[in-house]
């Protein structure tokens, strides 16, 4: 005789009666964590609407799921495109909205020092024969000059990861309409309050989640947001092709994070420019990367299409030499050592590793360059202890 516990029907009849016990008669604060991995259908029917059309129904949690789209529709709402895809990561955004875009013969161009996984990404994109170019500009109109006619994206960060420059988004936009290129702008570090990428015509915007909008160094995401024909694309061939889901966990973390998202961007654009202005004077720094601290160009930029400031910056030492950068790093104590950003911590992740010479090179980066992000700890506590690892390394700061 067996016990009704070894039959597997037991246990999903007392998941089904049990369920019915429990009082619904509640509206939770928090919003719901739908964590399934498939859907039941009433009936054949409709099981067979709805998977003709799986972007709009829930069939199954790789292609659409109501936590996730929540968290999509949040998203839409405030980069005010028409509909968004999330997925596991910045970097599942990034291959799928690239894959999906570009095909045999096309070319993309890249400008300016991107996150270095997407332009890996995109050179590796070259072998199924799509060509690829990374430059650098001086001005946005220098664009024009790396334009081919096979050019069909422009992909592109502003400000970009490490150096933080700005590019015109208007001009941007004018000169790849007239050539029907599609442009996709990575906006993480503005996070969706500070840049309005789509209200200047930018055709996509992809962010990674792992950063601000998670804003708890717990997950990892990312998402692509723009007029609901091409993200339906993207969906359809990088989304549910390539499988970067987002689980729904993932997604209801990023909407608990969204929801503190004004009021830490607010604190950390305020406390970027104490940090920025307490590092200016000091001799030990031979350059600071970030729009507040830019040349004339940058600063109207700045003004012209930023609302506030990110906290993620980057500093070039005025002393190459590795050993110091080794004990400048490793004297931080308030400030950690790690990748990524956006979170809680402050962090300070030099790019010479010593052994990237020729890639800092291509990159125009020095090899005493320091990206650090200023994180919700006090601006000023930050600042002692970056002053306090300088004395260490470098010796107290010359008066000028
Ligand atoms: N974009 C930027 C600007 C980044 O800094 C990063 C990651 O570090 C990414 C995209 C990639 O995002 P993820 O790490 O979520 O794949």
């Amino acid at each position: 005789m067996t016990h009704p516990e070894e039959n597997f029907d037991y246990y999903e009849n007392i998941c089904c009666e049990v369920s019915k016990e429990v009082n619904t008669d509640f509206i939770p604060m928090a919003p719901e964590i739908v964590q399934t991995s498939s859907f039941y259908f009433p009936t054949y029917e409709k099981f067979m609407d709805a998977s003709d059309d799986e972007k709009n129904h829930y069939v199954y949690s790789r292609g659409t799921n109501p936590t996730t789209e929540t968290l999509e529709r949040m998203l839409a709402q405030l980069e005010g495109g028409e509909k968004c895809k999330v997925f596991a990561s910045g970097m599942g955004a990034i291959s799928a909205t690239l894959f999906t875009l570009l095909q045999a013969g096309d070319h993309v161009l890249m400008v300016n020092t991107i996150y270095g996984e997407a332009v890996s990404f995109i050179q590796y994109m070259t072998k199924y024969g799509i060509s690829a170019d990374r430059v650098d500009v001086a001005t946005t109109e220098d664009i024009l000059n790396h334009l081919k006619s096979e050019t069909k994206v422009i992909y592109f960060e502003s400000p970009s990861s490490q150096k933080f420059e700005l590019l015109d988004l208007d001009l941007i936009t004018a000169i790849a309409k007239e050539r029907g290129i599609t442009t996709v702008i990575d906006g993480t570090w503005s996070s969706p309050l500070f840049q309005k990428p789509l209200a200047h015509g930018i055709d996509l915007v992809i962010h990674s989640l792992s950063k601000y909008i998670g804003g708890h160094s717990d997950i990892v995401g990312g998402a692509v947001i723009g007029a609901t024909q091409l993200v339906d694309t993207i969906f359809e061939h990088g989304h549910q092709a390539l499988g970067a889901v987002s689980s729904p966990f993932n997604s209801w973390l990023a909407i608990r994070g969204i929801r503190t998202l004004p009021v830490r961007m607010q604190h950390l654009s305020q406390a970027i420019t104490t940090l920025l202005d307490g590092l200016a004077a000091d001799t030990r720094i031979a350059k600071i990367f970030h729009p507040h601290c830019g040349n004339t160009d940058q600063q109207q930029l700045a003004q012209k299409y930023l609302t506030g400031y990110g906290s993620l910056f980057a500093i070039d030492l005025a002393d190459e030499s590795f050993d110091k950068l080794k004990v400048f790093v490793n004297s931080l104590s308030l400030v950690s050592i790690g990748v990524s950003w956006g979170g809680f911590e402050s962090l300070a992740l030099p790019a010479y590793k010593g052994n990237n010479l020729t890639n800092l090179q291509a990159r125009g980066l020095s090899p005493a360059h320091i990206r650090m992000y200023l994180g919700l700890e006090h601006p000023e506590s930050v600042l002692a202890d970056i002053r306090q690892a300088l004395d260490k390394a470098y010796g107290p700061m010359e008066e000028c």
